[in-house]
């Protein structure tokens, strides 16, 4: 639990830089934006939700994980009721949190309120390994009350969520990176995982594409739940990516934070 900062930062650091590289080594699609502007603000917008998540630490004063600490101590949450193994306890963390997440991402594609910010993560008009970063603030701050909501329920161990939050920041840079895997491959992973050419449905300007394939990490609950579609109509270099702002304002920061509150 020390080194956890020190862990969840080289897992990030170690799989966006590989994820770039292979998105610049075999890129599925040709670029509409330069790579610079873009960059910048979604690396801007994932210090901002670094930032807001410290925020809301010292108001709360405690995140998922402390959550989750203060949950096991005070014995509260079902997991913490019942006596199970350990690692049954990790692995159903890690599969209920995921459900959850899958939920929670369909629920602000048909809540306007919450599509009002989650829209700001769909305007990029490239999808890369930095779009898995390009969220709202609002909407991160808005995730995690969930989870902690969530965690106080449930009472699971700490290290799930550790593992939970790791693997859900590694499989979002992995299906948004501009990578081009082989068909067979892609077949194969996406029977459990979500792949970048299974996301990059959900990035469709078309609505009921984007209305589509909701999971972050497995791909299994939007096979389920019926909201599974294989490939864009269009094919992946024809489809276009984003909402209707066809031009270069998605790149830019402050169009970008203050898209929620225009009405348009
Ligand atoms: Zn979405
Ligand atoms: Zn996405």
């Amino acid at each position: 639990m020390e080194h956890e900062a020190l862990i969840r930062l080289s897992a990030f650091t170690g799989l966006f830089t590989l994820f770039a590289v292979i998105e610049a080594l075999v890129p599925r699609r040709a670029r509409t934006q330069p790579r610079s502007t873009r960059w910048i603000t979604n690396w801007a917008m994932t210090l901002l939700d670094s930032l807001t998540l410290r925020l809301l630490a010292l108001a709360l004063p405690l995140l998922a994980v402390g959550a989750a600490v203060d949950a096991q101590t005070n014995g509260w949450g079902l997991m913490n009721a019942l006596d199970l193994p350990l690692w049954l306890t990790v692995v159903a963390t890690v599969l209920i949190f995921d459900f959850a997440i899958w939920a929670q991402h369909l629920i602000t594609h048909k809540v306007p309120l919450l599509w009002r910010f989650h829209r700001v993560h769909h305007a990029d008009r490239d999808i890369d390994v930095t779009t898995a970063i390009r969220f709202h603030p609002v909407e991160i701050a808005f995730s995690m009350l969930l989870k902690i909501g969530l965690v106080y329920l449930l009472g699971p161990p700490a290290i799930g969520i550790i593992l939970f939050e790791i693997i859900l920041n590694g499989t979002a840079m992995f299906n948004h990176a501009n990578i081009r895997l082989p068909l067979w491959l892609d077949a194969i992973m996406r029977r459990v995982l979500v792949t970048p050419d299974m996301h990059r449905v959900h990035h469709s300007d078309i609505r009921n594409e984007h209305d589509s394939n909701y999971g972050f990490s497995l791909s299994i609950w939007d096979r389920m739940f019926g909201t599974y579609i294989a490939q864009p109509t269009k094919g992946h270099d024809a489809m276009t990516i984003g909402l209707q702002w066809q031009d270069d304002r998605p790149s830019r920061l402050g169009w970008s934070l203050t898209l929620p509150f225009r009405s348009k």
